[in-house]
Formats: C-alpha cells, sequence, structure tokens
C-alpha cells in the first residue's frame, strides 16, 4: 500500500543522480507523494523532479542562505497549501585530518550540514505546529557517533553530531504539535560525496569495518526515510536510526 498517498515533501540536496536524497524522493513518489527537490543548481533539480514524473517540483535553493530557503518554502506552501514532510539531507563532506581544517573547511562543512538543516526546518515549522502535523527527517552520520573513521574529517563528525543535538531538541520542543523530528545515521553507502577522492585503500579498510560486508544502497537508506516519514513510525520521534551494515553495534 501507498504510505505517503496524498503528501507533499521536500527534500534538499536530491538532485544528485546517485543520491541519497534521489533515492529517497523516488520512493516517496512511488508511495504516493508529491516531491519537491531542491539543490543548488536548477536545472539539475528539475531535470530529478521530471524523473519522478511531471507533479514533481525542481528548485534551485542554498540551504545556507536563509531568505532564500524562506522563499522556496513559502512559494511551496503557496503552491500545494501543505507541507507534511522535510528531508534535511543535502550535505558535503571533506576527507582532513584535524589539523588540515582550515577556516573555510569548517565554515562550508558546518553551514551545509548543520546551519541549513536549522534554517529549512525554520522554514517549514511554522506551518507545521499550524497544521499540527509533520515530520522532519534529518542526515546525520555514523561518523558523528564514531567519531568519523569513516570518509569524513572531525570538522564533519562535529557537523553531523550538531545535527544530532538539533534533531533531538527540534523533537522535543515540537512534539507537543504533533511535529516528529528523527535523524538517520547512514554507514558507508556508495554515492558522489566522495567526489572522487574515495581511493581503493580506504574503500577496503571501511569494508573491512562493515560486518554485512558490504556498502550501504542510496535505497537502503530511502526504506528507512519513508518509515520515519510515515505514520509507521507514529510514535518515534528524537530518534537516531542506524542505517550501516553493522558498522556501529553498541
Ligand atoms: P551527494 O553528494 O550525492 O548529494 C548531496 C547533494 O547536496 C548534492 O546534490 C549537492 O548539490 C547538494 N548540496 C550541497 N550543498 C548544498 C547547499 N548549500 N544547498 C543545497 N544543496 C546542496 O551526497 P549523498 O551521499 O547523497 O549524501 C546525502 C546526505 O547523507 C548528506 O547529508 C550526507 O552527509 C549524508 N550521509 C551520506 C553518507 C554516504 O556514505 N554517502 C553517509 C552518511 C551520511
Amino acid at each position: 500500500t501507498a504510505l505517503l498517498q496524498g503528501q507533499f515533501a521536500v527534500i534538499t540536496g536530491a538532485a544528485s543522480k546517485r543520491g541519497l536524497g534521489k533515492a529517497t524522493a523516488r520512493l516517496f513518489a512511488d508511495h504516493g507523494a508529491t516531491v519537491a527537490i531542491l539543490d543548488l543548481d536548477e536545472a539539475a533539480a528539475k531535470q530529478a523532479a521530471a524523473d519522478l514524473g511531471p507533479q514533481h517540483l525542481g528548485m534551485a535553493c542554498n540551504v545556507t542562505d536563509l531568505q532564500g530557503v524562506q522563499q522556496v518554502i513559502d512559494r511551496l506552501i503557496e503552491e500545494w497549501g501543505r507541507i507534511d514532510i522535510l528531508v534535511n539531507n543535502a550535505g558535503i563532506t571533506q576527507p582532513l585530518k584535524i589539523m588540515d581544517i582550515a577556516p573555510q573547511n569548517y565554515d562550508a562543512v558546518l553551514d551545509v550540514n548543520l546551519r541549513g538543516t536549522l534554517y529549512c526546518s525554520q522554514a517549514v515549522i511554522p506551518h507545521m505546529r499550524a497544521r499540527k502535523q509533520g515530520r522532519i527527517v534529518n542526515l546525520s552520520s555514523v561518523s558523528a557517533q564514531r567519531g568519523g573513521g569513516i570518509f569524513g574529517g572531525p570538522h564533519y563528525s562535529a557537523a553531523k553530531a550538531g545535527v544530532l543535538g538539533l534533531t533531538k531538541a527540534m523533537a522535543r520542543e515540537l512534539a507537543p504539535d504533533n511535529v516528529r523530528v528523527n535523524a538517520i545515521c547512514p554507514g558507508f553507502i556508495a554515492t558522489d560525496i566522495t567526489g572522487g577522492l574515495l581511493t581503493p585503500e580506504m574503500l577496503d579498510s571501511i569494508k573491512a569495518g562493515i560486518p554485512m560486508g558490504r556498502p550501504g544502497t542510496a535505497e537502503d537508506v530511502a526504506g528507512c526515510a519513508l518509515f520515519l516519514a510515515s505514520d509507521l513510525s507514529a510514535y518515534v520521534t528524537g530518534s537516531e536510526v542506524d542505517v550501516n551494515g553493522g558498522s556501529l553495534i553498541h
């Protein structure tokens, strides 16, 4: 059965072809949702939306731009009348060691992953509160829980740990208004986020740490996002769900 029939979902950073956001958008659409794909490049966002079907929207949006985010969300609320689901998926990473993190590295990684999650959430929260209904799904990472060791540097671990704290605090504050907020902590998923910087040696050592013996797929993460965005998880809020093939059994 369709778990999101008639619902409207916004997914940030979902234009990346092999990415987690695109796979999530596709699964949500398969389950009856109308999806807006927000990403930096307008043409790529529109193309990704068109891949899903004519009713879906692709829009340019930089999640670090407070005003820009608010404008896009306001336009969507006007067009659709409602937003039921926000997936804060836009993210970047850099494989740096602690002493190599320059101010601009810190700013870039913290801004997209953490500030962007805050801004996009702030843009939809008044609307969700007013309707007494909403679900927010944030993309954290196993890097936040185990202190890196996958691909991203310490600034990425810190940003994604920040996302976990933000998730739990928002879940607490928004629960009385029936807005649920949860985080997904993916382990290593083969996407383009590594930007060609992943060496065969890195991949071997990552694989050696995965009990299930394989990297995750974007669909592995999308399934978890569907659970958290649908009524299957009606009593789940403030949780962090591991999708990591057993990389962090604790
Ligand atoms: P990806 O690089 O394939 O896609 C990320 C998308 O975010 C891109 O389309 C990019 O254009 C967009 N983006 C970047 N900066 C943006 C900005 N300022 N505003 C709007 N969009 C922006 O990455 P992915 O692997 O699909 O990762 C998706 C999310 O999952 C990220 O938050 C990432 O940190 C997280 N994650 C990924 C993995 C993994 O192994 N791939 C593991 C843990 C967590």
